[in-house]
């Protein structure tokens, strides 16, 4: 089969002819219909962090048809419309049994981390990593649910966003935008922030009070807080710049969220923090029932993360380098 794989950074994606994987007693393998191309892959093309072994094959987020099943699995038959949970989880460690399978202490892997992920004509992942989809929900729009819907859904509810509130958004690609949708879906006043046209704008489309560039970012929170600050501020670019304007935004009790990240450093100060009472929150991917979660909501219109463009695998590359120009106001879906 065709699989997209990483060798080493500051190389394009190599498109190899890879065996088809065979799943194990308990997994099943999925054949992948959609998968969404994540900003997160760009921090292997350039280098920010390396998969756990090389070659890997990239994308995290997949939704296709079941299409063989190991010995052991039960309540799946081929055929199957499936979105896959990226994150390996063992689902006996304290936090998998808590419901964070996101901190699961044990992981068999996680798609394009450390396991093969969805960039190839098939990918197998553990039985209990699959979600069913509706038929009413097509690949294309259940894929970005993966990681950008799931992502927003569990960093504002990390933050406990209430209605009325004045989130910030800061960064509107693929999960800023799902983050606009859910934090408006909670009743909040939204603001999006970008440097990019075309992204401000999608902002408004999935459903923000205001969009502004950074510069234009503490007049607006003025007005629409009418002096107070944000109470939220998600922090999706996490360089420098972004970061410091997130402080400096943020009202009383509010909370920043930390959810994108480069090689750069958040520097406060503990006594304005303590002072205002506010909160920085980490919120790292999402948990299996956010999944679920992310799904229903997609099937009933209120969550649906923007598709900009769908390209055949053989078009990774180009899906790349547009998302590192800048250029997609929404998720880039290749159809392996
Ligand atoms: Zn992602
Ligand atoms: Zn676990």
């Amino acid at each position: 089969m065709l699989a997209a794989r990483f060798h080493t950074a500051g190389q394009p994606l190599s498109l190899d002819e890879v065996p088809v994987p065979v799943p194990g007693p308990d997994e099943v393998r999925v054949r992948v219909r959609a998968a969404g191309v994540c900003g997160t892959e760009l921090h292997f093309t350039e280098g920010l962090y390396a998969p756990s072994t090389v070659p890997m094959t990239l994308g995290h987020e997949a939704a296709g048809t079941v299409d063989a099943i190991g010995s052991d699995v039960t309540g799946w038959a081929e055929g199957d419309r499936v979105a896959v949970f990226y994150y390996l989880f063992c689902g006996s460690c304290r936090w998998c049994l808590r419901g964070r399978q996101n901190l699961c202490l044990a992981p068999r892997g996680v798609l394009a981390f450390a396991a093969d992920g969805a960039f190839a004509e098939h990918v197998v992942v553990p039985a209990h990593c699959l979600v069913r989809l509706p038929d009413t929900l097509s690949f294309e729009q259940a894929a970005p649910l993966c990681c950008a819907g799931t992502t927003a859904l569990h960093a504002l509810t990390e933050a406990d966003v209430a209605p009325g509130e004045v989130v910030v958004v800061m960064g509107t690609g693929g999960v800023g935008l799902a983050v606009v949708q859910d934090a408006r879906r909670r009743g909040a006043v939204v603001i999006g922030v970008s440097r990019d046209a075309a992204r401000r704008e999608a902002a408004l489309t999935a459903g923000a009070a205001v969009a502004v560039s950074p510069e234009d970012l503490q007049t607006a929170v003025e007005r629409l807080s009418t002096g107070q600050g944000a109470d939220v501020v998600v922090e999706l670019a996490g360089v420098d710049a972004t970061l410091e304007l997130s402080v400096a935004v943020l009202g009383k009790r509010g909370r920043l969220v930390l959810v994108g990240y480069s090689a750069d450093q958040l520097t406060v100060s503990p006594l304005l923090l303590v002072v205002a009472e506010q909160r920085i929150i980490a919120s790292v991917g999402n948990t299996y029932a956010e999944l679920v979660d992310a799904v229903h909501l997609a099937s009933t219109g209120q969550l649906l993360p923007p598709v900009v463009q769908t390209l055949p695998l053989r078009d990774v590359n180009v899906a790349l380098d547009r998302l590192r120009a800048g250029e997609a106001a929404g998720r880039i879906v290749l159809l392996p």
